[in-house]
C-alpha cells in the first residue's frame, strides 16, 4: 500500500481526534524516518520527546529482545526480577529516594496529584475534600478528566464536564501569583519547567527558584511535570536543574520508554512517597518486567552517550542557525537544549510551513497556529543536524 491508502484507512476507521500531517511513517532509525514510498525525513518531533534516544536504539532493542525470551508481565501481585533494578537506576539518575512506576504520562500526573492530596491530609493536616492544587494557565499535563480539569485550553476541555474540583489556575511564569493563590488548604503547585505544548514557553530566569522557595515557605509540595522536558531534552537531565529548583515530586514519562513503550513514573523522597500504602494506588502494567528492562536501557543510553551535553551543544547551534536564516514571518526562536520553537507572526498559518518542510524532508508540527516546535532525537549527529538546517533554511526563505 501507498501513503494515500494508509491515510484513507485511518480516516475511515479511526476516531478523528487528531489532525496529523499527511505523511505515513513505516520505518525509522536514529533521527530518520522513512515513508512507504522510501522517502527519508529527519524526525524533528521525536514523538513529542518520547524518542530522545533515537528510533530503535540498538541497546534498547537488545534489552527488548533479551527480555522477550524471559517474562513480560507479572502484575504487581508478584515481584519480578527486573523492576527493582529499574527503579534503583531511576532513583540514582534522578536523585530521589523512591519511584512509583505507571504507564502513560497522564497517569504519572494523576499519581502525583493523588500523592499530594493524601500528603495534604496525612502530613499537612488539611481536611479531606478541601485540598487545593495550584496549576498554571496554558499547561498541558495529559488527557484524563482530572488532568484536563487543570487545563484552560478549549480544545482539551470543551463539553467534558463536570470537571474535577480542587484546582486553582494562575498565570504561568508569575511566582507572585502562586504566592497570592496559596491558602491553608493548598497542598501542591504543579508546573511544567518549560511549557511544551503551549509552544515551548520558557519562563524568565528565577521563576523555578521562586516557586521552590514559595512552596517551601508555605509547606506546599512543588510538583514538576518533566514528562516532555526531562531525560536530557533541555540540556540537563531535568529542566529544573537549570535553576537548582529541586521539586518534591517529578512526573516522568515519554523518553523513559526509550521510544518503545509507554513507561511513566513519579519520583519523590520517602517523606512524600510513603503516603502510599498497600492497595491505595496501582496499575496492572506499571513496573512490568519488559517495561523495566526497557526503562533501564533507556536510562543507560542517556548516561553513556551523554545526551544532556549533546542536547546543550546542538541546541545552541540550532538556535543560532535558525535565528540567522532569512525568513520574513519569523518573530522569535526560543527554547533550551534541543527543545526549541520558532514563533511566526500573529495569524500566520504554520501548518503550510510544516507541509513544505515535509516536502523538503523534515518532519515538524505546529503547536497553536503560528508556532513550530523543533525537537529531534538527542542522538542526531552534527552532520545530520546541519543537513536538516539547510533544508529548513530553504523552506523558511519562502515565508
Ligand atoms: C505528553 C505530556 C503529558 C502526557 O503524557 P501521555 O503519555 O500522553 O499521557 C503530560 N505532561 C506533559 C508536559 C507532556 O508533554
Amino acid at each position: 500500500m501507498r501513503t494515500k491508502e494508509f491515510i484513507e484507512l485511518d480516516e475511515r476507521y479511526g476516531a478523528h481526534n487528531y489532525h496529523p500531517l499527511p505523511v505515513v511513517i513505516s520505518r525509522a532509525k536514529g533521527a530518520r524516518v522513512i515513508d512507504p514510498e522510501g522517502k527519508e525525513y529527519y524526525d524533528f518531533l521525536s514523538a513529542y520527546s518520547a524518542v530522545n534516544q533515537g528510533h530503535l536504539h540498538p541497546r534498547i532493542v537488545k534489552a527488548v529482545k533479551d527480555q522477550l525470551k524471559r517474562v513480560t508481565l507479572t502484575s504487581r501481585a508478584f515481584h519480578n526480577d527486573r523492576m527493582g533494578d529499574f527503579l534503583k537506576k531511576l532513583c540514582e539518575f534522578t536523585g530521589y529516594e523512591a519511584a512509583l512506576p505507571m504507564n502513560t504520562g497522564a497517569e504519572a500526573v494523576e499519581t502525583a496529584l493523588k500523592a499530594a492530596r493524601r500528603w495534604g491530609v496525612e502530613v499537612k493536616g488539611v481536611k479531606n475534600g478541601k485540598q487545593e492544587i495550584i496549576c498554571a494557565e496554558g499547561n498541558f499535563h495529559g488527557r484524563t478528566i482530572s488532568v484536563i480539569s487543570m487545563s484552560n485550553d478549549p480544545d482539551s476541555t470543551v463539553n467534558y464536564g463536570p470537571y474535577t474540583p480542587g484546582f486553582v489556575k494562575v498565570p504561568y511564569a508569575d511566582a507572585g501569583a502562586i504566592e497570592k493563590a496559596i491558602t491553608k488548604d493548598t497542598v501542591a503547585v504543579i508546573i511544567e519547567p518549560i511549557q511544551g505544548e503551549a509552544g515551548v514557553v520558557v519562563p524568565p530566569e528565577g521563576y523555578l527558584r521562586a516557586v521552590r522557595e514559595i512552596c517551601t515557605r508555605n509547606k506546599v509540595l512543588f510538583i514538576a511535570d518533566e514528562i516532555q522536558t526531562g531525560f536530557s531534552r533541555t540540556g540537563k537531565r531535568f529542566a529544573w536543574q537549570h535553576e537548582g529548583a529541586r521539586p518534591d515530586i517529578m512526573c516522568l514519562g515519554k523518553a523513559l520508554g526509550g521510544g518503545i513503550m509507554p513507561i511513566s513514573a513519579i519520583v519523590a523522597d520517602k517523606a512524600v512517597m510513603d503516603v502510599f500504602t498497600p492497595g491505595t494506588h496501582g496499575s496492572t502494567f506499571g513496573g512490568n518486567p519488559l517495561a523495566s528492562a526497557i526503562g533501564s536501557a533507556a536510562l543507560d543510553v542517556l548516561v553513556d552517550e551523554r545526551l544532556d551535553e549533546r542536547a546543550e551543544a546542538l541546541g545552541r547551534e540550532f538556535r543560532a542557525a535558525v535565528e540567522k536564516m532569512p525568513c520574513r514571518a519569523r518573530r522569535l526562536v526560543r527554547g533550551k537544549g534541543l527543545l526549541n520553537a520558532v514563533v511566526f507572526e500573529e495569524g500566520f498559518e504554520a501548518w503550510d510551513v510544516c507541509v513544505a518542510l515535509r516536502d523538503a524532508g523534515v518532519l515538524a508540527k505546529q503547536t497553536h497556529g503560528n508556532i513550530i516546535r523543533f525537537a529531534p532525537p538527542l542522538t542526531i549527529t552534527e552532520k545530520e543536524l546541519r543537513e536538516a538546517l539547510s533544508r529548513i533554511a530553504s523552506v523558511f526563505a519562502r515565508y
